[in-house]
């Protein structure tokens, strides 16, 4: 079962691990998603559950990637209760492994563009800011635009691994955060830590529930747990807010869409489908108050 955790620790570190094959699976099955955009999705999805860091707030992050690459851009929401949902402009693409047959997700990506976050809460409002990216990889992306768009150092690792046959066979990462009083003998600490554990998916692989990842990345470090949720890809559209969209559409484009027996409408960011048929738009395109 998919899974986020925090954690402090007395000496100014916070951890964040999330284990998310399900989810990013769900993401894969839904988009008909490639290896390398299963592999560039995913991360970017897991990057969206790390950010929302400010749980008390009920804060929502959303991530947009563009580095002008064959995969188009990345577009992911992750929201204070631990759900997610994205998808890429193009889910078919392939380009060359890199060494070792691991995917080139920086190559499908781009590099030519920016990383920009978007929080927001119900009561505040949105904070947007961006930075270019680096390499296309996400993961360190994301840690380039922590550093200078909210001065937090920290080191990000996401993994996705993709079976042959497409699916996900494991996908998880964490984020380690430093606080400004975190002195550089636990910094060298961390480093070596996160330097010893070696590629996430390769540990991922052998430990598909992360078991053991705290005690790795942290070592002699005094932790304590904050939080713990489960993790689920869901989206916020349903038929009645798709239904409200089309009751605000000018008169001649409400005229056109009644041409058609049945009207389908698409959700680019979980590829639901709903149908609405031609009687049903007419009696509700002619009701004189727009439901709400
Ligand atoms: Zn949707």
């Amino acid at each position: 079962m998919d899974f986020i955790k925090r954690y402090t620790t007395d000496e100014g570190i916070r951890l964040a691990i999330a284990v998310t094959t399900d989810t990013v699976e769900e993401a894969r099955l839904r988009h008909d998603l490639w290896p390398v955009a299963t592999a560039a999705l995913g991360r970017t999805m897991m990057g969206g559950l790390l950010l929302t860091s400010d749980f008390k707030n009920q804060e929502n992050v959303s991530i947009r990637i563009n580095g002008r690459g064959p995969l188009g851009a990345i577009h992911v929401d992750a929201f204070s209760d631990n759900t997610v949902r994205g998808y890429v402009d193009n889910p078919h693409v392939d380009v060359p492994l890199k060494r070792a047959g691991k995917l080139d997700v920086g190559a499908a990506v781009g590099i030519d563009g920016t990383v920009q976050v978007t929080r927001f809460t119900k009561l505040r409002q949105d904070y947007t800011s961006q930075s270019p990216l680096q390499s296309g990889e996400i993961a360190e992306d994301l840690a380039y635009y922590l550093y200078t768009s909210e001065q937090v150092p920290s080191t990000i690792s996401l993994g996705v691994l993709v079976d042959p046959d497409y699916h996900t066979i494991v996908a998880g990462g964490f984020l380690l955060s430093a606080l400004p009083d975190c002195s550089d003998d636990v910094l060298a600490e961390i480093e070596h830590n996160v330097n010893q554990l070696g590629p996430i998916t390769a540990y991922l692989k052998d430990n598909p529930n992360g078991e053991g990842l705290k005690e790795r990345l942290l070592g002699t470090l005094n932790s304590h747990e904050v939080f713990s949720h489960d993790v689920h890809f869901q989206c916020t559209c349903s038929r009645d807010r798709f239904l409200n969209a089309l009751l605000s559409l000018r008169q001649e484009d409400k005229d056109e869409i009644l041409q058609d027996k049945v009207t389908e409408l698409v959700c680019h960011y979980c590829n639901e489908k709903y149908h609405y048929s031609q009687e049903e738009l007419k009696a509700l395109f002619e009701k004189p108050t727009h439901i709400q």
